[in-house]
């Protein structure tokens, strides 16, 4: 995972830490080697613009110039920073008082966002010890209702489905009014995507949202995807308000501009990564191990 940014800011913030003393010209030359390697990593440029010089304004400030290990605090800043890029201190799911808590996500068709519902619900089951419902209201894909029932059921989730013949802004209202009855501390529905943000999709989560009235609204995006996915969270904020990110196929994603930009661009952090295809590759979003990680 991020492999290539990991490796270039490592040689830049080495050489920087093995400096006795910098210079303002030294902090410039780390500014530009870290501002391209960002930009190689596809992180959006506005963010990249906006991230060097922040660091910068940092290290001058600090007078980190005349300290005794200089270097030291400039990693430290630039670990600082991109941790509070892609969202500061790890959030996960608020809980409703008034169970049940209800989730919606959100996302395109290919996402992750059927894979991305089961693992949530195996999740909040492991760690809360909830019991959670899903609701199947992805209508319009082909299997995707029987997928939730397979994976749902291997989550542990109670699955409510009714085929793929009714409205799913109905089927979203009959599967709360289950949940309530069936005392559900959770109920996690998955909604359809479509290739494109259009404007039957904004509709119907539209729909959907005033039905279940969601305490969280999770928008699933697949890392892989780049700055195509960052464009369409940004789309997506415009449209429902969402609460928080589902950053998908982590493992596939050897660039990481979408999980650098995501936060910065549509102002949701993310809150849960998913690193695979098994339903237990999948937990909250630290941004300072991220931070570590990439730094080493
Ligand atoms: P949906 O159309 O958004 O509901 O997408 P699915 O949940 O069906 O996922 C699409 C494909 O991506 C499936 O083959 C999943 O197994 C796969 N997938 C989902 N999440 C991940 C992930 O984190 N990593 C990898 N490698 N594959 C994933």
């Amino acid at each position: 995972m991020f492999d290539a940014l990991s490796d270039k800011l490592q040689a830049t913030l080495s050489d920087v830490r093995a400096r006795g003393t910098l210079t303002e010209d030294d902090i410039n030359k780390a500014m530009r080697e870290i501002r391209l390697a960002l930009l190689e990593a596809d992180v959006n440029f506005k963010v990249v613009k906006s991230f060097t010089a922040n660091v910068k304004e940092r290290a001058l400030g600090a007078d980190v110039l005349g300290q005794l290990n200089p270097g030291q605090q400039v990693v430290k800043i630039v670990s600082d920073e991109l941790t509070s890029l892609m969202g500061g201190a790890a959030a996960g799911v608020s809980f409703s008082p008034r169970p049940p808590t209800v989730i919606l996500m959100a996302g395109l068709q290919g996402s992750g966002k059927t894979t991305a519902t089961a693992k949530l619900a195996r999740h909040l089951r492991e760690q809360n010890g909830s019991s959670v419902a899903v609701a199947a209201c992805d209508v319009y894909r082909p299997a995707a209702v029987d997928q939730l029932v397979k994976v749902g059921a291997q989550a542990g989730a109670t699955v409510y489905e009714q085929g793929t013949d009714r409205d799913p802004v109905d089927i979203a209202g009959w599967a709360l009014d289950r949940a309530k009855q069936e005392g559900k501390d959770v109920l996690i529905v998955d909604t359809s995507g479509r290739l494109h943000v259009d404007e039957r999709l904004m509709d119907e989560l539209v729909r959907i949202r005033k039905v279940v009235r969601p305490h969280t609204i999770l928008l699933v995006v697949d890392a892989m995807t780049g700055q195509d996915a960052v464009n369409v969270a940004e789309q997506f904020a415009q449209a429902v308000q969402f609460d928080g990110v589902v950053m998908t196929k982590l493992d596939g994603d050897a660039r990481g501009g979408a999980a650098l930009s995501v936060k910065a661009v549509t102002g949701k952090p993310i809150l849960f990564a998913s690193t695979g295809e098994k339903l237990d590759q999948f937990e909250r979003f630290h941004p300072d191990r991220m931070a570590q990680r990439i730094l080493g």
